[in-house]
């Protein structure tokens, strides 16, 4: 019998299982409690008795990831892990420390099928998804090394958080329970490089989340050059789906927008996103190009990207220039991968 992955149940699946073992209620929520401390095995859960400890264990398994690498950057501090995951795959994390305190970038997939040209995440295709309880592990193995309290998470690590909808979702609802690491959807952003129907599905959940939009291009022309995904789910279609998770949330949307030297750099493009966006409550996060060694794109000067960035602001945009953290572990946008390289 395959055993069942026991820190994706929300606490009422659990309480079905516990209520049918003939235990009482209560113990639902302790075990839940510790699953969400990030124990390791059943035997930690000090206040469990022996008999159950062993019934657990032949029904279910904890699903956690182990460090397998640490890397901390020289500059700022930034910490990125290559985790393992039970069948040996790898993904990494980043931890960051900012004033208002630590955020997390975590993976929410194995590899990634979306193949945008400048990502390094998706060289190698997607292996799999990750359950809701690696995705939660990925938070408490740092806290545990770290010995810190995370209160921020960005879903803007290896994958995309709509291709696995589902788990997302189910890690987005255990993640903010009050048993369990208990950090507010207002604190959580979801990154995707539009998947037009999933951004739709996700607006009827009406998480007070952050959607981010990796958008990159402000035409069809260069989106397609870049984004694979724009053949599918073209710019207008996705601006049409950000407006009516707008419509539905009430919550403000932010557009990623690498520049790429020479490629989206542009006055020109400058006035072009203004219009495309134009009418929509948003924020722009500029993010200069980070290096990826498999492909040709180059990362500006400061000063183009200081100029694309007053192009904005001069036609009315909201929009500022992400920090570039970690530079020297590669740990910045886009050069997180499932490989040790
Ligand atoms: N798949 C989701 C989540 C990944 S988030 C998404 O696409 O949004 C990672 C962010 O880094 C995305 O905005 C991605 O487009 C961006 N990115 C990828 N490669 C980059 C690079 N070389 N430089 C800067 N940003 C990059």
């Amino acid at each position: 019998m395959e055993l069942i992955d026991i820190k994706s149940l929300s606490q009422n699946e659990l309480l079905e299982y516990i209520t049918k073992m003939g235990e009482p209620k209560f113990k639902a929520k302790q075990i839940f409690k510790w699953l969400h401390k990030g124990v390791e095995s059943f035997d930690e859960m000090t206040d469990i008795s022996k008999s159950l400890i062993q019934k657990l264990k032949e029904k279910f398994v904890i699903l956690n990831v182990k460090i397998n690498k640490k890397f901390v950057s020289k500059i700022d501090g930034t910490v990125k892990y290559l985790y393992s995951l039970n069948d040996n795959d790898l993904i990494e994390c980043v931890v960051m420390k900012y004033l208002h305190g630590y955020s997390i970038c975590i993976s929410t997939q194995v590899g990634c099928r979306m193949g945008c040209s400048f990502c390094a995440s998706g060289l190698f295709g997607l292996t799999r998804n990750l359950t809701a309880s690696e995705m939660l592990s990925e938070i408490t193995t740092a806290q545990k090394d770290l010995n810190i309290r995370i209160s921020n998470i960005v879903l803007m690590g290896m994958g995309e958080p709509l291709d696995n909808f589902e788990n997302t979702v189910k890690f987005l609802k255990l993640v903010s329970d009050e048993n369990g690491l208990n950090i507010g959807l207002r604190h959580i952003s979801v990154s995707t490089c539009g998947l037009v129907p999933k951004i739709l599905e996700l607006a009827e959940y009406n998480f007070p989340i952050t959607l981010s939009v990796s958008l990159h291009a402000p035409n069809n022309e260069i989106r397609n050059r870049t984004m694979k995904i724009n053949h599918k789910y073209p710019v207008e279609e996705l601006i049409d789906a950000c407006k009516k998770y707008f419509n539905k949330t009430n919550r403000r949307i932010s557009f990623e927008y690498a520049i790429i030297d020479g490629v989206n750099d542009s006055k020109e493009n400058a006035k072009e996103l203004s219009r495309l966006l134009h009418g929509l409550m948003c924020h722009i996060n500029l993010i200069p190009a980070n290096p990826v060694k498999e492909n040709s794109y180059k990362t500006p000067n400061r000063q183009k990207v200081l100029n694309f960035q007053k192009a904005l602001t001069d036609l009315g945009m909201n929009a500022t220039v992400r920090r570039t953290l970690g530079a020297d572990i590669s740990a910045s946008c886009g050069q997180l991968r499932n490989r040790n390289k």
